[in-house]
């Protein structure tokens, strides 16, 4: 790779983990170099990139909270020379008229004096789309698409500019499918003529990839973005950018391989059940066992288990159930109890694994990720070739070579991907 220096265009806050890396994935593939951060760093950015994102977990906390943790990202990127900011949220635009999304970006205006801002979860590849201000997930409205059951941010509007204008004192408009689709000009113009209506932040409809990438060069100079990961594909372009196979290059991968799925969603059940035609090891964990403090001795009989293995190829280990069987458990420990059970255990077993020896490591599951990063000491990952959409391999630089790890988002991924994620890695 050619030593010239990157230099930092893209300074990113994202309001959670497997979110983040989505986006990251997105620039990626757009032609940028990009690390991702588990929370704000507190020494000086040390990767020569074009982009980093910063992963907080802030999604679900009280607003307050939550535009503290945005804020202190900020400073560190704009410390680190960021020329723009993207806010990178759900694209289901998960929220409560409390916020998160509208107090951050409120929040963002006001620290870097700007004045206006797009706000569009729309991400075509994996079926968001936003069409006269009305987000579509599939084929359905967000909500009629189950998200308006979702414990923490049920979605009950699907009207962006509704929702939008409930989080915000600024007053929100819509740049729509028609002006979206006659390109930059058109879009400067709507922007030029909200701004003297007093618009501060505009919802813009995009069905299409196309559409996004019409959207990106209007975007350049824009102080502040708000946006899924969908807005990131027509981004690296205004820096001169163009997708390359250098953006994704990683250290070659060695060591052996391993998975560890904590997820309950449809896709990660088919997952497990297709690694298991495979004729592979893999052994359950089940959280009522790890009850009265025998977690430690469960992880231990499961790493007993796996070492003779390992090297004949990888193993997984998985807590991964149906819906009935985790509700079972949940009645008896509780929803959270239960969470927390299985996550430190999964996280004590992949810390296991690598101290076997394991550099290849698959996780399934967003909360199941967070706990493993932590527990494997993880603060940065630079970002590589994708296996599925959102999904990408990662490098997290350490002893021994660092440890190429995914992380694996509920309901991303074909049924396959436990096997085919090891042959997409150089
Ligand atoms: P996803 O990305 O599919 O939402 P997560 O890892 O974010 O996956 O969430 C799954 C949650 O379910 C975690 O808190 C995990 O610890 C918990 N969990 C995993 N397996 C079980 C199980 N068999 N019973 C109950 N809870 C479980």
């Amino acid at each position: 790779m050619s030593t010239l220096k990157l230099g930092l265009k893209l300074g990113c806050i994202a309001d959670d983990f497997t979110g983040a890396t989505d986006l990251a994935n997105n620039l990626v593939r757009s032609g940028m170099r990009v690390v991702q951060t588990i929370g704000v760093p507190t020494a000086p950015l040390a990767a020569d990139v074009h982009a980093v994102v910063v992963a907080l977990k802030s999604r679900t906390i009280p607003a307050a909270e939550a535009i503290a943790q945005s804020l202190d990202a900020l400073k560190w990127l704009q410390a680190q020379g960021a020329q723009q900011i993207y806010f990178k949220y759900c694209s289901t635009f998960d929220s409560t008229p409390e916020g998160n999304i509208g107090p951050v970006t409120e929040a963002l205006m006001d620290a870097l004096g700007c004045d206006f801002t797009i706000a569009t979860p729309a991400f075509p590849d994996n079926g968001r789309t936003v069409f006269k201000g009305y987000l579509f997930a599939g084929n359905v409205l967000l909500n009629e698409s189950g998200m308006q059951n979702h414990p923490l941010t049920p979605m009950t509007d699907a009207n962006l500019v509704r929702v939008m204008q409930a989080q915000t004192k600024r007053k929100v408009g819509l740049i729509d499918y028609k002006t979206v689709a006659q390109g930059e000009a058109a879009i400067h113009e709507r922007i030029s003529a909200l701004r003297a209506e007093g618009v501060g932040v505009a919802v813009v409809d995009a069905t299409s990839n196309e559409d996004l990438l019409r959207l990106g060069p209007a975007l350049k100079g824009m102080p502040l973005l708000t946006a899924g990961s969908g807005v990131a594909i027509g981004l690296p372009a205004n820096f001169g950018l163009k997708p390359s196979l250098q953006a994704s290059q990683l250290p070659a991968a060695s060591g052996l391989q391993a998975v560890v799925s904590g997820s309950c969603s449809v896709a990660t059940n088919a997952q497990v059940a297709h690694f298991k035609t495979t004729g592979r090891p893999a052994m359950a964990i089940n959280p009522a066992a790890l009850m009265n403090g025998q977690s430690d001795a469960v992880v231990q009989q499961v790493l007993a288990w796996a070492a003779p293995l390992l090297k004949d190829g990888p193993v997984l280990v998985y807590s991964t159930a149906e819906p009935e069987a985790v509700k079972q458990v949940q009645a008896q420990l509780g929803v959270a109890e239960a969470g927390a059970l299985v996550e430190h255990a999964l996280a004590a077993v992949a810390r296991g694994l690598v101290g076997l020896g394991v550099r290849q490591l698959v996780v399934a599951g967003g909360e199941t990720s967070g706990a493993c990063v932590q527990a494997l000491d993880i603060a940065q990952l630079q970002i590589g070739p994708q296996i599925d959409p959102g999904v990408p391999w990662c490098h997290a630089p350490g002893k021994n070579g660092g440890v190429h790890i995914t992380l694996k988002s509920g309901n991303f991924g074909t049924e396959d991907f436990f096997t085919k994620a090891f042959a997409a890695l150089p």
